[in-house]
């Protein structure tokens, strides 16, 4: 997978992009990442890429001339447009889902907001898509697209080994991970339940449903709406209401 980003700050990525998944990700050629300066797409003898909003009011706005050209750069003689995002506290907020949708893309360009924000025809005439990574407001779109870049490299075929099961992970199958434990069997008088040691597959498998349906209707029972939930799960989930007394 390609990730184009453009970006008034490169020098934030070099740490994310140079440690664990994505690291090894960009290593084995799964992922490349190409940091674009956005002012080096500007006509402007100081290399300015912000102006102040017409109407008055605070702070500067990226102007479209730069951002238009460096996708234009990018894009090229390509046959096929990718997907343009522009991180934005305005757009649909970021998932697993969505993580795992734009994972199946083999051309990525995150395009990242900065100031007060950008001109309204970036997003009306460039970009095709606009995410959030939650209801705040950040300085810029660059955390924003290292959030995007992490969740979404870790999905890519072989960046993940199979040991490190990102398909059991929160969210992917809509509800929140069960308990987990480690050696020692025992630590400071806590033990690990019995059944993970039984060694009986079925058990645990059924033992660490219940876990994770248990702790998704404690913790986030907006999701259990929308899970794609088994008659076992319902079965399960009734118990534990039984157990805890509380109402689904
Ligand atoms: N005035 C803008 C608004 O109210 O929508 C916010 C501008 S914010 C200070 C500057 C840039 O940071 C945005 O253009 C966007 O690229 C990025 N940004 C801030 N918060 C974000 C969030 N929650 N998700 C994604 N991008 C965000």
């Amino acid at each position: 997978m390609r990730i184009d980003v453009l970006t008034l700050f490169p020098e934030m990525f070099s740490g994310p992009l140079d440690a664990s998944i994505i690291k090894r990700a960009r290593e084995k050629g799964l992922l490349t990442v190409n940091l674009v300066d956005i002012r080096d797409f500007s006509q402007d003898k100081h290399r300015r890429v912000d102006d102040y909003p017409y109407g008055g009011g605070p702070g500067m706005i990226l102007k479209p001339e730069p951002v238009f050209r460096a996708v234009e750069f990018l894009l090229g003689g390509a046959a096929r447009r990718p997907p343009i995002i522009l991180l934005s506290p305005q757009g649909e907020v970021f998932n697993q889902a969505l993580a795992v949708e734009l994972s199946r893309e083999d051309w990525l360009v995150l395009l990242c907001g900065h100031y007060e924000g950008v001109d309204e025809r970036i997003r009306t005439h460039l970009v095709t898509r606009e995410v959030s990574i939650g209801d705040y407001i950040l300085t810029g779109g660059e955390l924003p697209a290292m959030v995007i870049i992490d969740a979404v490299a870790r999905l890519l075929p072989g960046a993940v080994g199979a040991e490190e099961g990102p398909w059991e992970d929160s969210f992917t199958w809509g509800i929140l991970e069960y308990p987990q434990y480690t050696r020692p069997r025992s630590f400071r008088g806590l033990e690990v339940p019995e059944v993970l040691l039984s060694g009986d597959h079925e058990k645990i498998r059924i033992w660490r449903r219940k876990k994770a349906l248990e702790r998704t209707l404690l913790r986030r029972p907006d999701l259990l709406e929308k899970a794609p939930l088994t008659e076992e799960d319902r079965r399960l989930l009734d118990e534990c209401v039984k157990e805890k007394g509380k109402m689904v």
